[in-house]
């Protein structure tokens, strides 16, 4: 078992293409702007619409929503982003996406030039790239994956798509966002081509920061040289993304965004494909694949994840399981942002945890793949 998981998991890295995500790259170089208030928007969710439509078993969806007049949008409008959907035996959906649209803060909304080739271009390459790899194999769960529109306007179609989820009774178990994600070299001196930053919602035992530390745990050491940077907010400093309208609706939600932004070229003509480091973008999707894949594939959570009340030096973990899913059991130390350990428990529904005390340690079940719930 184990070894199928690993190789499918070397499978799915050693699939990552630079030449592909540079193709997207180079292609979206191609229009002047993409601002959700310009034609140039509709078509280049068009394309990529016809760019999913060329990946067997994915259901693609030009979604539209409404706009109104306000800051950043000139007019009333109907917007439109893409959603394409890989159906899997269960209807639990794991998302991944970036933004398609871009802006230029400099000139007018209409006629200033926006690549947006980090922001968010690399997000939408990101997304395209996991679709294509990931559609070469069927899934547990579903997998949705969306290049979002309005972003840059207040995170209109992020928030449309997440309301329509509330409204549809998605089961979400996680949501990727990806959003500028192409770049190891800020101004000066500035570079880091080592990490991302992964932020998600405050609040220590929130879903998100759950989720988080999950994607940490899960890839740490899959990459070689690459690792996740977890941070513990919602967003950079009084910044936001597209994860945060899935948060709000009560979804997991979690944003990647490179270590070192290049703060003076975002938002302007200058965010182009010299900008972008596709060594340092391919170890972000390879995060990505790595989390998608075991969300992907992981069986439904435990349910009343409890400690035995006694008073021990040893710790009994136990949970409601469900026949033929076998779970894992996680600990840290309270003061530990991260997991320290795991021990597999099958199909157990109790695990005896030598040497760890629960006064001091945090203990927590998933289904394998699956984030974990803590104990209570
Ligand atoms: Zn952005």
């Amino acid at each position: 078992m184990i070894v199928t998981a690993s190789l499918l998991l070397s499978h799915l890295t050693s699939e990552v293409s630079k030449d592909s995500l540079r193709q997207t790259l180079t292609h979206l170089s191609t229009y002047p702007t993409r601002n959700t208030n310009t034609p140039e928007l509709e078509k280049a969710a068009e394309w990529v619409a016809s760019e999913f439509k060329k990946i067997p078993g994915l259901r693609v969806e030009l979604m539209r929503y409404d706009v109104k007049k306000g800051r950043r949008v000139v007019a009333d409008k109907s917007v439109v982003q893409v959603v394409a959907t890989l159906p899997g035996e269960s209807d639990k959906k794991i998302i991944v996406g970036g933004h398609l649209d871009t802006i230029n803060l400099t000139g007018d909304p209409l006629t200033a030039i926006a690549p947006g080739i980090n922001d968010d271009g690399s997000g939408v390459a990101l997304t395209l790239e996991c679709a294509r790899i990931l559609s070469q194999k069927r899934w547990r769960n579903t997998l949705v994956f969306v290049a979002f529109s309005g972003e840059e306007q207040g995170l209109f179609g992020s928030g449309a798509l997440a309301e329509r989820a509330q409204k549809e009774s998605w089961k979400i178990e996680a949501m990727l966002n990806n959003d500028t994600v192409g770049a190891s070299q800020g101004p000066g001196k500035l570079k880091d081509k080592k990490r991302v930053r992964l932020y998600s919602e405050e609040s220590t035992d929130h879903n998100s920061r759950e989720l988080a530390r999950f994607i940490e745990w899960e890839t740490r050491g899959k990459v070689k040289g690459f690792s996740p940077w977890l941070v513990f907010r919602k967003d950079r400093f009084q910044r936001g993304g597209d994860h945060t309208p899935f948060n709000i609706k009560g979804f997991n939600a979690v944003r990647f965004v490179e270590a070192i932004e290049y703060l003076t070229h975002q938002h302007t003509d200058k965010d182009t494909l010299e900008g972008i480091d596709f060594d340092y973008l391919a170890n972000v999707v390879r995060l990505n694949l790595i989390s998608l894949s075991s969300f992907a594939s992981a069986a439904d959570a435990p349910t009343n994840v409890r400690y035995d009340a006694k008073q021990a030096h040893d710790t009994i973990v136990r949970w409601n399981s469900q026949p033929g899913v076998s779970y894992r059991v996680y600990w840290r130390e309270s003061s530990s942002s991260v997991w320290q350990g795991m021990v597999e428990a099958g199909e157990k529904n109790e695990v005896t945890i030598k040497g760890k005390n629960k006064d001091d340690h945090v203990f927590a079940v998933g289904a394998v793949g699956g984030v974990p719930i803590s104990a209570g």
